[in-house]
């Protein structure tokens, strides 16, 4: 038997126990041995039974002598009775009592011995232990096993007893070789080898070795991990990228155009930079700043050198908004160096080129609608070069019984009975179908008819990665519910109506070439007028594309731009020989990771906002050859430690110092019963010409918004405000929309933003300096310090003001942490004191085995120690050749399931 058999094999343990097991997932030897106890109880010995109240839990040995059970309206009292085994006169019965628990009375009976746990106390003349740990003893083995020792017990299992789970644990330990699961550590880690650890934490002889033994075990979680991230590390350094040697002078330039000059922390941040760029290895770097330390200057820099040795390099943002806004920011620094600069999301496509699929699109129909399609609308896609699925795809009636990523869809949906939608109705549909464009899918057309739905859709991968980090897709199953759902219950809002509107949908088109594509999309957007349901004059405003959509966005083209565009349609990109034209730089959403259209020579990725980002898009990027230097840069400051395991994989560099001139902020903490004070500063500030945002609570993305509720705040915000313009901005606002009160913001036109958390992180507006919220205590710190972060931008000193009804000393002294200070780090190192890793750790994400046994916050310094031994043992021996290193090869060959080449 070894490490890995399968429980089942295992004759001695019945079938029942190893299906339990099977639900827990324990499955293997592996699994139950290393099911570590949660708490350890001391039962080493069995006193004589006290005669008075004990302060601390004791461990008793008895026998029952009477049992007894008792009803008290609904209440059930069971009591046994234990006497000791070797009673004598002083002796005194000890009366156990458990309340409400049912199948205790069916476990013990009398003559039964009984060992129980638990602190004694007096009640009236008997003493008594209410709801003692206990268990029925049937032999002396089995005291052997459960008692006379530091006894563990183990996270509760549903299904399996605490005693039958140590006792399975326990004759595991006495057949299997627990030499084998120990991890080989370096010696540098100071902890002799102990071959009997597993053995130990289960069932250790003192609580000195206790200690001892659970860090050696948490040591070999850690160095097997450090030692998995240092051999991904290796590996990518081993791989080939392109080295950018260049002079700077593009990236000098631009920095003496700018208004200021860089602090020293972006100077030598810029240098790291510059030095791997320069390395054949690809750059695989972290940038971490608090927001407003001036990252973007720096990332814009650091691809002005990748541009200047001849490549292309790409900005990617999380959200549609930010990339319009670095895209914004890069023209209007980049444009007089000259440098040719792309924006490239689902709803634009904005540079010299121009896709050529609608181009030729013969329309004969006059209608001005459908004449728009000539104007070179393009939807953006992705067709694998080869169709690699050529079987039929086309069913009717029914929902792909398999679907690939990246798949292009043509839905259609009827109305229930063919009710003819209203023209509100039909609105409310298409705001619908708009709704989730660029959340959840890629919506290209969309047209409403009376009775009947179409639509062409590319679903996209969701928020969250799965185990392996893989992206996953929303399904066309949940797109279509959602959105029937959606729209269904605005027309019943609308029409005061209740019930089902929807019928049946039609999955009529996998799209599978661009013939296809068009197809569908001409047939959309002409069938209003082919139905005739409308006349060939006449416009359908209920039929809907992308180039709707930017026409009505607030980041319209701008004149400069449009006639740029207009020359450069005539340009042919297929052509090879027009390299120089293609764009220098891309500015897009993490989509651009996914669309193989666009880049002809990529060599520097910059990610923003990593926290968003995965792993595996992380790899799909990285999966190019040759390979691109990456650069990913978080506002979120992580604790070190975590910094050390979530990316540990990556270099880090580190901007900790903000620009000077920068505004300071000054945080006040304020119950809700003095938020006048708030409105008479907030009055004041505006009237100064300041703006500002009042955040509230309300809803993450799943949290279904109560509109009313939105809309009440907001009412009484505008009264409170007036006569100063305020606007409202929730999760359920349409992107356009959203973007479009954003514009007005950032105007000046609007002076108050009314907001729920959707505000982007890295909006960037200077004349916004102050900020209240409302329900602080809501938040976790280092949200409410992201959130911070998008004031004080300005050379104003800015005011954040964190209402809160709670005035409980635990949420006063969280939220004064941030009165205190406004280092983003140290907050970050509080907020994991206060409230544990949270999503912060996202693990799931990290791709790296979860910890079993050590703790990244209680054991901080076990993981210094291990990273800095792997960093140590890889410096000197990268591809762990020498002979005494051989042993820590399987740490990292387990978990790939392949040899690294380089170690080979
Ligand atoms: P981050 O992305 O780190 O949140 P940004 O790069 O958006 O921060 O910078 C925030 C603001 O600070 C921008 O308006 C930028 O122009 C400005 N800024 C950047 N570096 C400096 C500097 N060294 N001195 C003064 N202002 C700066
Ligand atoms: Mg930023």
């Amino acid at each position: 038997m070894d490490l890995d058999t399968a429980l089942e094999e295992l004759s001695w343990i019945p079938r029942p126990r190893t299906l339990a097991l099977r639900r827990l997932g324990i499955a293997r030897v592996r699994h139950l041995l290393t099911h570590y106890p949660r708490r350890y109880e001391n039962r080493l010995e069995f006193p004589s039974f006290p005669r008075d109240e004990t302060v601390d839990p004791v461990c008793l040995c008895g026998d029952v002598v009477k049992t007894r059970l008792m009803r008290f309206g609904g209440r059930k009292i069971f009591e046994a009775v234990l006497e000791e085994s070797s009673a004598h006169a002083l002796s005194q019965p000890l009366t156990c009592r458990w309340f409400n628990l049912h199948y205790i009375q069916k476990i013990i009976a009398t003559g039964q011995r009984l060992i129980i746990f638990g602190r004694v106390k007096r009640k009236g003349l008997r003493l008594v232990v209410d709801h003692p740990e206990c268990e029925v003893i049937e032999n002396d083995e089995e005291i052997l096993i459960h008692f006379r020792r530091i006894t563990p017990i183990y996270p509760a299992t549903e299904g399996v007893s605490q005693r039958v789970l140590r006792g399975l644990i326990f004759r595991l330990l006495e057949q299997v070789d627990v030499a084998l699961a120990d991890v080989p550590l370096p010696a540098s880690l100071g902890n002799s080898e102990d071959e009997d650890a597993l053995r130990k934490i289960h069932f250790p002889e003192s609580d000195e070795q206790l200690r001892k033994v659970r860090a050696h075990l948490v040591l070999g979680e850690f160095f097997r991990m450090q030692m998995q991230i240092a051999a991904a590390r290796a590996q990518n350094s081993a791989r080939i990228g392109s080295r950018h040697q260049t002079r700077g002078f593009l990236a000098e330039k631009f920095i003496a155009a700018l208004p200021f000059g860089l602090t020293c922390a972006q100077q030598r941040v810029l240098n790291e930079i510059k030095h791997d760029l320069q390395l054949a290895s690809p750059m695989n770097r972290l940038l971490q700043g608090d927001v407003g330390s001036g990252k973007t200057v720096v990332a814009i820099a650091a691809m002005l050198l990748a541009v200047e040795s001849g490549s292309q390099a790409a900005l990617m943002a999380p959200t549609q908004i930010l990339a319009e806004q670095h895209y914004a920011l890069l023209r209007n620094w980049l444009d007089p160096l000259g440098i040719r600069i792309a924006l490239r999301t689902g709803a634009r496509q904005e540079d010299n080129a121009q896709l050529p699929l609608f181009v030729g699109a013969n329309l004969d129909s006059g209608s001005a609608r459908v004449s728009r399609v000539d104007d070179g609308v393009a939807p953006s896609w992705t067709f694998p070069e080869v169709d690699k699925s050529p079987g039929a795809l086309y069913s009717r009636r029914r929902l792909p019984h398999f679907q690939q990523p990246w798949a292009i869809y043509g839905v259609t949906i009827s109305t229930k009975k063919h009710r003819c939608l209203s023209p509100k109705a039909r609105t409310v549909v298409l705001d619908s179908l708009r709704y989730f464009h660029h959340e959840r899918y890629e919506l290209f057309a969309a047209c409403v008819m009376p009775d009947h739905i179409h639509f062409l859709l590319q679903p996209w991968p969701k928020d969250r990665n799965d185990d392996v980090g893989n992206a996953v897709f929303w399904s066309l199953k949940e797109l279509v519910h959602s959105l029937k759902s959606f729209s269904a219950h605005g027309i019943n809002k609308l029409e005061r109506t209740t019930g089902s509107i929807w019928g049946k949908e039609h999955f009529d088109r996998y799209i599978r070439s661009d013939r296809d594509l068009k197809e569908k999309f001409n047939y959309i957007l002409r069938n209003p007028w082919e139905a005739g349901v409308a006349k060939q004059e006449e416009d359908y405003p209920w039929v809907w594309t992308q180039e709707d959509a930017s026409r009505e966005s607030a980041f319209r083209r701008d004149a400069e731009t449009s006639t740029r565009d207009a020359c450069a349609t005539q340009i042919e990109v297929s052509s090879p020989a027009r390299v120089d034209t293609d764009p220098q730089i891309i500015v897009g959403t993490h989509a651009l990771l996914y669309q193989n259209v666009m880049f002809s020579n990529l060599g520097l990725a910059v990610i923003d906002e990593q926290h968003k980002f995965g792993v595996a898009q992380r790899a799909k990027l990285t999966a190019r050859e040759p390979v691109p230097d990456v650069l990913v840069m978080t506002a979120t400051p992580i604790p070190r430690t975590l910094t050390m395991t979530i990316y540990g994989d990556l270099e880090v560099s580190t901007i900790d110092e903000m620009p000077r001139g920068r505004g300071e902020i000054i945080t006040h903490l304020l119950t809700t019963d003095k938020l006048g004070e708030a409105i008479t500063f907030l009055r004041q500030e505006l009237t100064a010409g300041r703006q500002a945002y009042i955040i509230y609570p309300l809803i993450d993305e799943t949290e279904k918004l109560d509109a009313k509720a939105a809309a009440k705040e907001f009412e009484q915000w505008q009264e409170r405000l007036g006569p100063f313009r305020c606007e409202l901005l929730h999760g359920r606002v349409v992107p356009p929309d959203k973007q479009a009160i954003m514009q007005r913001f950032r105007a000046g036109e609007t002076r108050a933003l009314i907001s729920t958390t959707v505000i982007e992180v890295g909006v960037d507006i200077p004349n916004a300096t102050v900020m209240l919220i409302e329900n602080a205590e809501r938040f976790g710190l280092s949200q409410l310090h992201q959130l911070r972060g998008r004031i004080g931008r300005g050379a104003h000193t800015s005011h954040c003001w964190l209402v809160s009804s709670d005035k409980t000393p635990e949420t006063m002294t969280k939220l004064a942490v941030l009165e205190k200070t406004t280092n983003g780090f140290e907050i970050a190192e509080t907020d994991w004191e206060l409230r544990g890793p949270g999503d912060l750790l996202g693990t799931a994400q990290s791709g790296l085995p979860e910890l079993k046994l050590g703790d990244l916050r209680r054991d901080a310094a076990l993981m210094r120690k291990a990273r800095q031994a792997t960093l140590k043992l890889f410096e000197n021996d990268p591809g762990l050749d020498r002979p005494e290193n051989q042993r820590f090869r399987d740490l990292i060959v387990e978990r790939q399931g392949q040899t690294f080449s380089h170690v080979s």
